[in-house]
């Protein structure tokens, strides 16, 4: 992979370094020259203003769907109901910190279960490896946020400040007050974006309809609004300003995918089988005519012009590159009107390439080892996280005998152990549990704190998403009392909302 090295992408082309350290190094095997000859400018050229071109065709098509998808799903998804029945939020997704839950629909995460989010990130990080594997940095061109919201800042842009051509040759021109003017709505509207992007963020966090009411009148929390500020800077600043150097500078996933990649992704690829050298029409004519050879590529330019990030694809695969694909609507106009077949530049690979140059088939290798171990993992772990949501329970208990003494002989020759019961409660209603014993029959069992119930079992409240340690003793007559330990079985059981649960121990004779 080469690295990024077009004019105005902001850095030196590799193969202009890799000259210079050829000829200051290996300079006709003369002595490489004293320290003060090198040249001593800076690495990296300050950041040239890129000018993306409108462009029409497929992948175009595809990224304003996804753009509008996503973007709609963002901003209005904290408005979609969820009845999840009385004392609960009946937001859809909600991060809810005061109630130290997590709603996504019928999904409700608690504090102690954080696993989920650890299986929820290894899903997300397997399934890039999976799109890297299949069409290489898919993920960067159609669905990254910075990629969304960029499209949408330069979409802004251009109707305000016009195409490539129209806002380069108004940037060489002095200040004007009509370009004054149109900088400064690109800029509000910019802002304007940034804000409901940081004001639908905060909606995650509370009751949206509620919070919305309270930030018009000045009501919600302070931290709502700073939040709200701290989005708007960041989106405006990445987005607006930033553009593609957070993901040629900033991003660490173009180095990991490179180092992920194989010759079986697919990637934007310019198909050099198509021939060479690259000549205008007018110059391909003179080669033909000379019986020279000439490629299908014509020196456009357009596949650069329209690239997000300044790429010349025609150089190879490119860190910049963020497989857009917005090159290859480019390329396909210009062979639809010059009467060449579409797709000189392609989602392809150099496997293909090389075949089509020696007459063998291509082929796509998608399912392979490395997509086969990325989907078992994501099925495995999903399997996991699913079965685990499936069966958990809405309560626990567990129970810890006393160790000091293990028993205790009454004065009536019977036998008491004492235990530390603890009870959890993850419903968002007070729950009576009744506690019952088994595997010692005809034993007594009190709970220091709590009443017996109508049947005589003691009855234990734990209030809505509460734990309540309770000590418990357990009686035996003497005629009863087991000579050794043996094990029985607390269970609590609230009958109102169908739950239970069981913990064993032992019961300690003498
Ligand atoms: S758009 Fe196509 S024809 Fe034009 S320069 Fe790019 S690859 Fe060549
Ligand atoms: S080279 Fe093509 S695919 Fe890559 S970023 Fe530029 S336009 Fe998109």
């Amino acid at each position: 992979m080469t690295e990024h090295a077009v004019e105005g992408s902001g850095h030196a082309p590799l193969a202009s370094l890799v000259d210079e350290a050829a000829r200051t190094t290996h300079g006709g095997g003369s002595a490489p020259p004293p320290p003060d000859e090198y040249d001593e400018g800076p690495l990296y050229a300050a950041r040239k203003t890129i000018y993306p071109q409108s462009v029409h065709g497929t992948f175009r098509r595809i990224k304003w769907t996804v753009l509008v998808v996503t973007l709609g799903i963002y901003y209005l998804l904290p408005f979609v109901r969820w009845d999840r029945g009385p004392n609960a939020p009946h937001q859809a997704v909600l991060v809810d910190f005061p109630g130290r839950r997590f709603y996504f629909f019928f999904i409700e995460i608690w504090p102690q279960e954080v696993y989920y989010l650890t299986g929820l990130l290894i899903i997300a990080a397997v399934t890039l490896f999976l799109m890297n594997a299949v069409a290489g940095r898919v993920w960067c061109g159609y669905l990254c946020p910075q990629t969304v919201w960029t499209d949408l800042f330069v979409a802004i842009e251009r109707w305000i400040q016009g195409d490539r051509r129209e806002h380069l040759l108004a940037d060489r021109e002095p200040w004007t007050f009509e370009r004054a003017a149109r900088a400064a709505s690109k800029h509000f509207w910019w802002i304007i974006i940034a804000w409901w992007t940081g004001g639908a963020w905060v909606l995650y966090f509370a009751d949206a309809p509620t919070l919305v009411k309270n930030l018009a009148t000045f009501q919600a929390p302070p931290v709502a609004y700073a939040f709200i500020g701290l989005l708007t800077f960041t989106t405006y600043t990445l987005a607006g300003w930033m553009r593609e150097q957070v993901c040629i500078y900033m991003c660490p996933w173009p180095r990991i995918q490179a180092a992920l990649t194989d010759e079986y992704a697919l990637n934007v690829t310019y198909r050099y089988d198509r021939g060479e050298p690259r000549a205008s029409l007018k110059k391909a004519a003179a080669l033909h005519a000379a019986g020279r050879p000439a490629g299908d590529c014509i020196e456009c330019l357009q596949c650069v012009h329209v690239c997000p990030t300044g790429v010349d694809i025609r150089g190879g695969a490119d860190l910049g590159c963020i497989q857009c694909g917005l090159c290859i609507d480019a390329c396909d106009a210009v062979m639809k009107k010059i009467g060449r077949p579409p797709r000189l530049i392609a989602y392809d690979t150099d496997v293909n390439i090389r075949n089509r140059q020696q007459g063998k088939p291509v082929f796509f290798k998608i399912v392979r080892t490395r997509t086969l171990l990325y989907a078992a993992i994501i099925a495995l772990v999903g399997s996991v996280m699913t079965y685990a949501l499936a069966t958990r329970r809405s309560d626990g208990l567990s129970v810890i005998h006393d160790r000091n003494p293990m028993y205790v002989r009454l004065s009536d020759g019977g036998v008491r152990n004492a235990y530390a019961i603890r009870i959890l409660n993850k419903t968002l209603q007070t729950q009576n549990f009744v506690l019952t014993l088994s595997g010692l029959p005809d034993a007594k069992v009190d709970v220091i704190g709590a009443e017996a119930g109508s049947g005589g079992d003691p009855v234990i409240e734990v209030g809505p998403d509460q734990t309540r340690e309770m000590r418990v003793l357990v009686t035996t007559h003497a005629a009863l009392a087991p000579e050794a330990s043996i094990p029985i079985v607390f269970t609590v059981t609230a009958g109102n909302a169908g739950i239970s649960a069981a913990a064993g121990d032992h019961f300690v004779g003498p």
